[in-house]
């Protein structure tokens, strides 16, 4: 598969949601397009809108930080979001648009086949592994899921905007980065 021609095209599917959210940009995604781990969060914020890149105001200094733990950093993994726009008011994604992106972003875990998927927070935990209900229980536990045609391993952390305020759970998203970290070695 040709990654570049296909993640063009899907970038084309996406830009027309783009009436849907005024006056904002797309914000498709970040890193290496080959890494082992594909990362998705929920949706951008204002500094992502503004620099058109997944995780670049506070929430992604800390993703920065806990990849940089694992030794990892943007060139090791790839990056994007559950909706690929700013939702107004920086609310969070309706069911609705978790919904209508889904399909999207199942085409996009495709074309990129990592080895292994991170899932930040319970957007990407509903998108995903059609969780919903407390985070607690689908956090730190591997599951292995059928995405269109293939399985992939699949691991749900703490989104990191939770971890801004409450700081006594970073350990508990270490640990998890940590068994990413093994995923990735085996
Ligand atoms: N929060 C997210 O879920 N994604 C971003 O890109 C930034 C903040």
């Amino acid at each position: 598969m040709d990654k570049n021609r296909e993640l063009s095209k899907l970038k084309n599917s996406i830009l027309k949601f783009n009436k849907d959210f005024p006056g904002k940009n797309l914000v498709f995604s970040d890193g290496n397009k080959d890494a082992k781990v594909m990362i998705i969060g929920e949706a951008p914020g204002r500094t992502e809108d503004k620099l058109q890149k997944p995780f670049v105001g506070r929430a992604g200094k800390i993703l920065d930080s806990l990849l940089e733990s694992i030794h990892l950093d943007r060139s090791k993994v790839y990056i994007t979001n559950v909706v690929n726009y700013r939702p107004d008011k920086n609310r969070k994604p309706t069911p609705e648009e978790i919904y209508k992106f889904k399909k999207l972003l199942f085409k996009h875990i495709e074309i990129i086949n990592p080895k292994c998927i991170l899932l930040l927070g319970a957007t990407a935990a509903t998108a995903v592994l059609n969780h919903i209900g407390p985070l607690g229980e689908v956090r730190g536990e591997w599951k292995n899921i059928k995405i269109i045609n293939y399985y992939f391993d699949i691991l749900t952390t703490f989104h990191p905007a939770f971890l801004l305020r409450q700081a006594a759970k970073k350990k508990l998203a270490l640990n998890d980065f940590f068994k990413l970290n093994v995923k990735m070695n085996s």
